[in-house]
């Protein structure tokens, strides 16, 4: 049974309040309710009661940065709903699941407390539970995050395997969203990963430059900048209405530490599976110093079955982009199967 408001846990409030970063700010202002939802993007109250059941399994989160982002009034927009429970949340589908990649159940479940080390060669550190925004469609909407959350000695330990094990040459932090953890944490544990001499490379999947543009600041370009290791960054965009100047300027910072940028998007129903969309979005990001990286084909999760295309629709969009851009400008389709060894592309 999903636990009850199993989502991401409320970031960490440990700062004194007048230290706090501008992005850590903007993350305790989020609004978290449907009520300041639909008073801030002026949506009928009407929309309230159906809002409440995907609520309750996973609740509203959104920064004002992404808000203002979206056309008030406006149901269809395409970043609104990524973030709005609409009714069907509440309707149980058959095959749609709530841990359809098998993290908590299957083996590759992590031996060590937030250490998921499911690929041969790249171990997970799952740095936080905790995320900027709510995304409906998340494949971890049922995922118990407390469970794999570090803290205190854990670090040690997660290190220690890592330091363990010869074949590991990547460390990628993840989450929940690994930057929603203070830049002196990341900087320390960046460090502690570059001391491992098998470990060349550091990636890090986020959404949190796109969700709050300001959280690319001096701080976190002044550790990701001074790190010995290779550097990818991963972030997270479905869609060109996402990148606005803010979002621009944060990917070009970004970049100007030497990391490679990669993009992955989620193919989701009404929002961007259209091939216009999708061809927008692959010039917009490399207008912005982003190569787009995977397409995600959409798992089959309980409560977001509205979102799903289906793997036809994925496919014939794929061979639209093939032909109308370069080769390095099209996503690889792909899906996560469970107990695979890496993501299986989809034949087209
Ligand atoms: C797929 C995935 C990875 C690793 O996959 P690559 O194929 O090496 O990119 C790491 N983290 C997350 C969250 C993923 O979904
Ligand atoms: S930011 Fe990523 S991990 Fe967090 S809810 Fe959105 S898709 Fe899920």
């Amino acid at each position: 049974m999903p636990m009850i408001q199993s989502g991401h846990a409320p970031v960490e409030t440990t700062t004194i309040a007048s230290d706090r970063p501008r992005w850590q700010k903007e993350l305790g202002q989020a609004v978290t309710t449907p009520e300041a939802l639909c008073r801030r993007l002026a949506l009928p109250e009407s929309m309230l009661a159906g809002m409440a059941p995907g609520h309750r399994q996973f609740p509203v989160r959104a920064p004002e940065p992404w808000l203002r982002r979206i056309e008030p009034g406006n149901p269809d927009d395409p970043l609104l709903r990524q973030i709005l429970p609409l009714p069907e949340e509440g309707e149980d589908q058959p095959g749609y699941v709530s841990d359809p990649l098998e993290e908590v159940s299957g083996d590759s479940a992590s031996a060590t407390s937030g250490l998921v080390h499911k690929y041969a060669s790249r171990a997970l550190l799952m740095v936080t539970g905790a995320c900027a925004i709510n995304c409906r469609y998340c494949f971890r909407r049922h995922f118990p995050y407390d469970e794999h959350q570090l803290g205190g000695s854990d670090w040690q330990a997660a290190l220690d395997r890592i330091d363990d094990d010869p074949a590991i040459n990547e460390v990628i932090f993840s989450g929940g969203d690994p930057l929603a953890s203070p830049d002196r944490l990341l900087a320390r544990l960046a460090a502690a990963v570059a001391r491992i001499e098998h470990v060349r490379r550091l990636r890090i999947h986020t959404r949190l430059p796109v969700v709050i543009p300001q959280r690319v600041n001096t701080d976190l370009l002044d550790w990701l900048g001074d790190t010995p290791l290779q550097k990818v960054v991963v972030v997270h965009i479905n869609h060109p209405a996402e990148i606005d100047d803010d979002v621009q300027a944060a990917l070009r910072a970004l970049a100007g530490t030497g990391a490679t940028l990669l993009n992955q998007a989620v193919l989701l129903r009404r929002i961007n599976d259209d091939a216009d969309t999708l061809e927008q979005l692959s010039e917009r990001l490399f207008e912005c110093g982003v190569l787009p990286y995977y397409l995600h084909a959409f798992d089959p999760i309980a409560g977001a079955a509205h979102y799903d295309p289906g793997d036809e629709r994925a496919r014939a969009l794929t061979r639209t982009l093939l032909e109308r851009l370069p080769g390095f400008l099209v996503p690889k389709l792909v899906r996560e199967v469970p107990g695979q060894p890496a993501k299986q592309p989809l034949n087209l």
